[in-house]
Formats: structure tokens, C-alpha cells, sequence
């Protein structure tokens, strides 16, 4: 993929902003890319729709070309659309003791993702866990679990012969309790297709058991098939997660995508390898980086944005050292601030800046503020911004307008930008602009 793109990339050499036709060119070898690395027609679809929307107008950073560009503005959205809320490493489990329903396809890797688990929680949480298998219809699946247990040390449930699915987790959760353990897996049978019987068995050890979380394990190698099995669990046993298995193969991770826009799911796990060891947390950005295979063009673009904000930081600092701070520089200011992780982040870096951030969160300052200050300077003209002085009544008024806010917004901002002008000329004449320079850095 990555020489396809180059050869189209190569022609794509304008700069200034995306144009319609750079985001089109590069979002047609991305869609293709996207379908390669087994993310479903539909899905790969509508999310370069958005893609689309968001990468048009986007100005093109100086060193990069457009179809480099819209690669990271691709990846960035890839990330997005796949990371869930939260850890995908925290698994529910602070009412003891927790079960944990394992459900899935047979061969999709539950018994060894229950393992790996397991030797997870009690290695790293310190937790007491209990295994059971209600894999009733394989004579060797309850003895597979017997023995990772006894590999790993994790105890499991005692094998009785003839004891349904529904009789066993009714045994489990007793012992769990009664062992006083911390967590207690539910390792379920599969079928190789979905099947009545299966889904009803899960569904009743499901109310038996009320599980805390209920695993999906799909074989990450299945792209499409993967997804409509998610789907299909979901909507008859419903699940809390799904760990992606075989992802140490060479399938390319599309299934990850398509499996988070359909289900909705997050994915909290996946399984590297047959080892017990081979398990980690999701990571939207590796799975990412995999799909669209190009992760030194994304730190390509990363680097290159971050020389222009440094250039930028250079020059505005130039200007402070002359004592000149204009709407504008204020501007550039919020919008790095915005950029930075709003206020907090800012502020933090700036020696002397302390008790104005104290200020401002006594008067609920947040980031929206940010947005709606923005707004205001970009109302403003050319003249009033360069010479704020020029602000006065009908000026304002009209500013406020333009801007769909009230004067009295103005004024604070006025009021802010002036405060801000008098600290940067103290600065500029203390150090010539040395704390001024560390402080950008
Ligand atoms: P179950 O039928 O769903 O319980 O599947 P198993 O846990 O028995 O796994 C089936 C096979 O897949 C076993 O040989 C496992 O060692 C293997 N397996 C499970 N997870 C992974 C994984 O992440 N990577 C690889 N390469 N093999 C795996
Ligand atoms: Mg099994």
C-alpha cells in the first residue's frame, strides 16, 4: 500500500490548504487500503465520509505533502472511532466475587484468553481466581482448562461428570463465594456457528450467574465473520467486551474498526500468541497504525506540525521581547491553548501565570470561553486588532454582534488581553525574554 500511495502522494504537492481533489485522490487509496485490511464496504464507507468533511480546508503543514496529510488526519479518526471510554484493561470486578462470562465461537481462543486472564488478575491485581469450564460438549475441554490452571496456578473449579452448563455455574459461584475468592471465569462452550442451543445456554448461565462482564472472544483472522458474530451475541446475550484473538497473525486488524462501528463494543483485549503471557490491552493507535500500515508518515506529519508551532512560539516570543501583544498574538494564544489541552495546560507552563489561571477558574473560565474569545477576535478588524486601543463603544457593539455575544464578554476579554500585554512587556524588559523563552518550551 504504502508504494501506491507514494506514486499518488508524489503528484499531490500543492500546499496551502486540502483541496477537494488531494482529500479525494488519497482518501480512494485509504478506502482501498481499509477493505485490504478486512474492514467491512459499509463501515469503511461512512467513515471516510467523515473523514472527508473533516480533511477538506485543512491547511497543509509547510513540510508535508496534502496526501501525507490526510493520512494523519486518517489515522487520528482511526484512533478515534476505535478507542472506547476508559481503560479497556479494567475489568469490573470490585463485588466479590465477580463473574466473568467468556462467550464466543468454538476455536475463537476462550479457554486460553480465560487463562490468560486469569494469570493476569491474580499476577498483576493480586487477585484470587477461579476458572470453570462449562464446555460440556468436548470430552478434553475441561481438562484443557484443569492443566493452563495448574500451569499458571489459578485454581479451577473440580470436573464432575454428567453436570449441565447451568449446574456447573451454579457450583462455580457457590465455591467463589465460599472459597472466598476475588473473580470466578465462566468459560462457555462454542459452536463453529451460532446456534439456538448455544446462545440459549449462554443466556441461561447469564441469569444464573448475572455476570459482571460478559467477554466476547472472536479469531481476529475472520474479518467480516468476527463482526457478525458480535453483533449477533451482542444482541441475544449482550456483551460488555470483545478481546480480539490471533492479532500476532498477519490478518490486518480491519475487523477491530468495522467490530467498534457496528457494535459499538469496545475491544479490551487482545491475544497475541498461544503463550500464556501473549495478552494485552487494546491500543487503538497500534491497531491503527496496522490497518492503514503507513506509522512513519503519521510521525512524519507529527514531527513537522511540531516545527511550525515551535516556529511559531519563536516568533511570537520576538514580539513580546519588543513588548508588543496584539489581538492577534492573543489569538494565537488561544488557539494554542485550545490545542494544548485547554487552560490547565497552558497556563501551567508559564511562570507568573499562576494566579491569573486562579483568577480565571474563579470566574468559571473554561474552554468554551476559549472558543467564544476566538470568535470575538475573529470579528474584529484588521486595524482594531493590531491596535486594540481603537475599541471603543460602537465598535464593540458591533464586535459583540458579529460575534453572536454580549459587550460585557468583550470588555472581559479586553480587559484580559491588556492584563496579558503589561505581563509580557514586564517579562521582555526582566530577561530580555529569557523566561519568556523557557517558559515556551
Ligand atoms: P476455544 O474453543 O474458544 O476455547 O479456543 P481455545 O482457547 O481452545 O483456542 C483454540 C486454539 O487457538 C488453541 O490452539 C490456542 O492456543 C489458539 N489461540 C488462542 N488465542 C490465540 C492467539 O491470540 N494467537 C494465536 N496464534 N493462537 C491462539
Ligand atoms: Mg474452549
Amino acid at each position: 500500500l504504502s508504494e501506491r500511495l507514494s506514486g499518488v502522494f508524489d503528484r499531490l504537492t500543492k500546499q496551502g490548504a486540502l483541496s477537494d481533489d488531494d482529500v479525494k485522490t488519497a482518501l480512494r487509496e485509504v478506502r482501498v487500503a481499509l477493505l485490504e485490511a478486512d474492514v467491512s464496504l459499509p463501515v469503511a464507507r461512512d467513515f471516510i465520509a467523515k473523514v472527508q468533511e473533516k480533511a477538506t480546508g485543512q491547511a497543509v503543514t509547510k513540510s508535508v505533502t496534502p496526501g501525507q496529510q490526510v493520512v494523519k488526519i486518517v489515522h487520528d479518526a482511526l484512533v478515534d472511532t476505535l478507542k472506547g471510554e476508559g481503560d479497556p484493561g479494567d475489568l469490573k470486578i470490585d463485588t466479590p466475587p465477580a463473574p466473568i462470562l467468556m462467550v464466543g465461537l468454538q476455536g475463537s481462543g476462550k479457554t486460553t484468553t480465560t487463562a490468560k486472564l486469569a494469570k493476569r488478575l491474580k499476577e498483576r491485581d493480586g487477585k484470587r481466581v477461579l476458572m470453570a469450564s462449562l464446555d460440556v460438549n468436548r470430552p478434553a475441554a475441561m481438562e484443557q482448562l484443569q492443566i493452563l490452571g495448574r500451569q499458571i496456578g489459578v485454581d479451577t473449579l473440580p470436573i464432575v461428570k454428567g453436570e449441565d452448563p447451568v449446574a456447573i455455574a451454579k457450583r462455580a459461584k457457590t465455591q467463589a463465594a465460599m472459597g472466598g475468592y476475588d473473580v470466578y471465569f465462566l468459560d462457555t462452550a462454542g459452536r463453529l456457528q451460532i446456534d439456538a442451543e448455544l446462545i440459549q445456554q449462554a443466556a441461561d448461565v447469564r441469569d444464573v450467574v448475572k455476570p459482571r462482564e460478559t467477554l466476547l472472544v472472536v479469531d481476529g483472522l475472520t474479518g467480516q465473520v468476527a463482526v457478525e458474530v458480535a453483533q449477533e451475541f451482542d444482541d441475544k446475550i449482550g456483551v460488555s467486551g470483545v478481546v480480539l484473538t490471533r492479532m500476532d497473525g498477519d490478518g490486518r486488524g480491519g475487523a477491530a474498526l468495522s467490530m467498534r462501528a457496528v457494535t459499538g463494543k469496545p475491544i479490551r483485549f487482545v491475544g497475541l500468541g498461544e503463550k500464556m503471557e501473549a495478552l494485552e490491552t487494546f491500543e487503538p493507535e497500534r491497531i491503527a497504525g496496522r490497518i492503514l500500515g503507513m506509522g512513519d508518515i503519521v510521525a512524519l506529519v507529527e514531527k513537522a506540525q511540531e516545527t511550525i508551532e515551535a516556529e511559531q512560539a519563536e516568533r511570537m516570543m520576538r514580539r513580546f521581547q519588543k513588548g508588543q501583544f496584539n489581538m492577534n498574538d492573543l489569538k494565537m494564544q488561544l488557539e494554542q491553548m485550545l490545542k494544548m489541552g485547554g487552560m490547565e495546560g497552558m497556563m501551567g507552563m508559564m511562570p507568573g501565570m499562576g494566579k491569573m489561571q486562579k483568577q480565571m477558574d474563579a470566574a468559571g473560565f473554561d474552554d468554551s470561553i476559549l472558543r467564544r474569545q476566538i470568535a470575538m477576535i475573529n470579528s474584529m478588524t484588521k486595524k482594531e486588532r493590531a491596535n486594540p486601543a481603537l475599541l471603543q463603544a460602537s465598535r464593540k457593539k458591533r464586535i459583540a454582534k458579529g460575534s453572536g455575544l454580549e459587550v460585557s464578554e468583550l470588555n472581559k476579554l479586553i480587559k484580559q488581553h491588556r492584563q496579558m500585554a503589561d505581563m509580557m512587556k514586564k517579562m521582555g524588559k526582566m530577561g530580555k525574554g529569557g523566561m519568556l523563552k523557557q517558559a515556551m518550551k
